[in-house]
């Protein structure tokens, strides 16, 4: 049978062995890069988000390959900013970094980050009870979320004292809150909230 091929043929049949080997060495690059891929999940609230979450932000951004800001959906809760302003403030603030990404999601979790293939979680420790509410939670993720590793920063001493439930009473009050939000999210409050 080989015989019977022309140069032209072999050519062609060579072309055609080596792309399809090239292709195949490419998609077992690209699914083990996937399995070996750092996902971490930041989820909160971010209503509104603040100046201690991007420095958390941009404290994980060299550890992981991807961090996605996830906005959890909680229908119990009252938010003072609707989900569609959080995400384009997170949109905002993702679109300086490339390997950021915003999602959205309701339920447990641990099933979100299932789904996003995030093996971890990140969580920022301000004070004491920061650190006792996480401690649980963080065990019992790890449990139901197959050892979903909860990853804890400690907030920077000049951020410790920032969190969204304090800036949404000063917003509430129409107190300066330009300390402690990103500018760009200050206009917005500014130029919406306090007519
Ligand atoms: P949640 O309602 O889930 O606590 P938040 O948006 O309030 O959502 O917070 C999300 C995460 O960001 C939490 O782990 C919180 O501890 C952390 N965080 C919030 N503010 C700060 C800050 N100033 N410094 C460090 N971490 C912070």
């Amino acid at each position: 049978m080989k015989e019977c091929l022309s140069n032209k043929d072999k050519e062609i049949h060579c072309c055609t062995t080596y792309q399809i080997m090239n292709k195949i060495v490419h998609i077992l690059a690209k699914y083990s890069y996937e399995k070996l891929m750092k996902i971490a999940i930041f989820p909160g609230s971010f209503d509104p988000i603040t100046i201690g979450h991007i420095d958390l932000i941009e404290r994980t951004i060299p550890l992981f390959d991807k961090v996605i800001i996830s906005i959890g959906q909680n229908s119990q809760k009252k938010y003072l900013f609707t989900l569609k302003q959080r995400q384009k403030w997170l949109n905002k603030i993702a679109a300086k970094h490339k390997t950021v990404e915003v999602d959205t999601y309701k339920g447990l979790t641990v099933n979100f980050a299932k789904k996003k293939k995030a093996k971890y979680l990140i969580r920022g420790l301000r004070n004491a009870s920061d650190f006792d509410y996480e401690k649980t939670i963080s065990q019992l993720n790890n449990i139901i979320g197959e050892g979903l590793e909860t990853i804890f920063f400690i907030a920077q001493p000049g951020y410790s004292h920032i969190s969204s439930t304090i800036v949404r009473e000063i917003i509430k009050g129409k107190g300066d809150v330009s300390s402690f939000v990103p500018d760009l999210i200050y206009k917005d409050i500014k130029s919406k909230y306090y007519k």
